[in-house]
C-alpha cells in the first residue's frame, strides 16, 4: 500500500527527477507537474526505466492557478507537495530579474493558495545555500545570518523563505513547510538514466566537466585561483544528487508524521568543502579521464567558500549522506555517456 500522494512540481527536472524515483523506492506515489522550461520528456522515461513503471506527469504552469486547481481535483488525497519548480540561471536572472520573480515566487504564492483551498497541508521546499551569502564563519548552520542576495534569483529563494515565514507566523494557516537549503547537487543515478540534463551552455561545474571531457566543449575555466582556499579556488560542498533526494524523503516523513514545526530550515550537504580543482582531480581520478582545464579570472559574484554544517540534518531528519566525490563524479560521468549514446542512437 502507498504511504500517500505526494505532488512534485519540477519533477522532470535534475533534483526533481532523482527525488521521484527516492519517493517510489521509499513507498510514496509521487505526481508530477512540470511545464518542460527546463527539461525534457526523455526524464519521464529515464524515471519509468528505473521504476519499470510510469509517473503520472502533469504539464502545466505553476503560475496557472486554474491549472493547478484542476489538479488538485483531479488527484484526490495528495499528503503533501516538494516544490522544485523554479528558474535557476544567476546569471539570467541579472538580466531578467521580473522572469525569475515572477516564476519562482508566483509559483510558489499560487501553490500555497491552491494548497490551502483543498486542505493539502505539507511542503518541502527548495532553497539554497545562496541565501547565507557570504558567510562570515564557516561551516554554515540554519543559525548563520541570511544576507542580501547577489542576484534576482538568490532573492527568490529569500523571498520565498520570507513568505513561507510570514504565513507560519500569521495564525491563520495550517500549511507546514520544510525549506530545505541545497548546497552543490551533482552527480546522476547510478542507473544512469536520468541526470543533469543542462539546455544550453552549462551553468553549473560538473556538467561543464563532463562535457568538457566528452569533447563537447574544448577547455573549462577555472574562475580564480588567488582566494583564501588551500590551492586559491573556491569551496564548495558537493552533495550527490541521490542524498540529496532522499533528505526530500525524510522531510516528507517528518511532516507526515506531524513532527514538524509550521517552518522549518534545514541544511543539505555533505558538511566537507572541496576546491573546485579537487573536484577536477576528483573527476580524473574516478573516471580515468583527462580534463583540459584553464585558470582564469575570478567571475563577478561567487561566493569564495562554502560548505554546511548538517548536524541538524542529522539529528533531526536522520538525514546522512553515503557517496564519496569521487562517487558522484563517475555518476556524472557515466549519465554523460550515456546521453552521448542515444544521441548516437537517434
Ligand atoms: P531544473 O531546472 O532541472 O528543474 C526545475 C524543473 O521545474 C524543470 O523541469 C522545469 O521545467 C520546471 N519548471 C520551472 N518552472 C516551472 C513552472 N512555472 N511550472 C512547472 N514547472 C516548472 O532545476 P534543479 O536543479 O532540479 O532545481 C530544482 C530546484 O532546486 C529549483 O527550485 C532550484 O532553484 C533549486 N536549487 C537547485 C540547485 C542546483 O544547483 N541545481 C541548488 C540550490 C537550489
Amino acid at each position: 500500500m502507498s504511504k500517500g500522494k505526494i505532488l512534485v512540481t519540477g519533477g522532470a527536472g535534475y533534483i526533481g527527477s532523482h527525488t521521484v524515483v527516492e519517493l517510489v523506492e521509499a513507498g510514496f506515489e509521487p505526481i508530477i507537474i512540470d511545464n518542460f522550461s527546463n527539461s525534457k520528456e526523455s526524464a519521464l522515461e529515464g524515471i519509468k526505466a528505473i521504476l519499470h513503471k510510469s509517473i503520472i506527469c502533469h504539464t502545466i504552469d505553476c503560475t496557472d492557478a486554474a491549472a493547478l486547481r484542476k489538479v488538485f481535483e483531479q488527484e484526490q488525497d495528495i499528503q503533501g507537495v516538494i516544490h522544485f519548480a523554479a528558474y535557476k540561471a544567476v546569471g539570467e536572472s541579472v538580466e531578467e530579474p521580473l522572469k525569475y520573480y515572477h516564476n519562482n515566487v508566483g509559483s510558489l504564492v499560487t501553490l500555497l493558495q491552491v494548497m490551502a483551498e483543498f486542505k493539502v497541508f505539507n511542503l518541502v521546499f527548495s532553497s539554497s545555500c545562496t541565501v547565507y551569502g557570504i558567510p562570515e564563519k564557516l561551516p554554515v548552520t540554519e543559525q548563520t545570518p541570511v544576507q542580501k542576495a547577489n542576484s534576482p534569483y538568490g532573492n527568490t529563494k529569500k523571498i520565498c523563505e520570507e513568505i513561507l515565514t510570514d504565513l507560519a507566523s500569521s495564525g491563520n494557516s495550517n500549511i507546514k513547510s520544510i525549506a530545505l537549503r541545497y548546497f552543490n547537487p551533482i552527480g546522476a543515478h547510478p542507473s544512469a538514466k536520468i541526470g543533469e540534463l543542462p539546455l544550453g551552455v552549462p551553468n553549473n561545474l560538473v556538467p561543464f566537466i563532463t562535457q568538457t571531457a566528452a569533447g563537447i566543449r574544448e577547455q573549462i575555466t577555472v574562475f580564480g585561483n588567488d582566494y583564501d582556499t588551500p590551492d586559491g579556488t573556491c569551496i564548495r560542498d558537493y552533495v550527490h544528487v541521490v542524498d540529496l533526494a532522499k533528505a526530500h524523503v525524510v522531510a516528507v516523513e517528518r511532516l507526515l508524521q506531524n513532527k514538524a514545526e509550521s517552518i522549518e530550515f534545514y541544511n543539505v550537504g555533505t558538511g566537507t568543502g572541496n576546491t573546485v580543482l579537487e573536484a577536477i582531480h576528483a573527476f580524473e581520478h574516478a573516471t580515468g579521464q583527462k580534463l583540459n582545464y584553464k585558470i582564469g579570472p575570478r567571475r563577478a559574484g561567487d561566493v569564495p567558500k562554502i560548505y554546511a554544517d548538517v548536524t541538524k540534518a542529522t539529528e533531526v531528519l536522520g538525514f546522512k549522506t553515503t557517496s564519496t566525490l569521487e562517487e558522484a563524479m563517475q555518476s556524472a560521468w557515466d549519465w554523460q555517456l550515456s546521453l552521448q549514446d542515444n544521441t548516437a542512437k537517434v
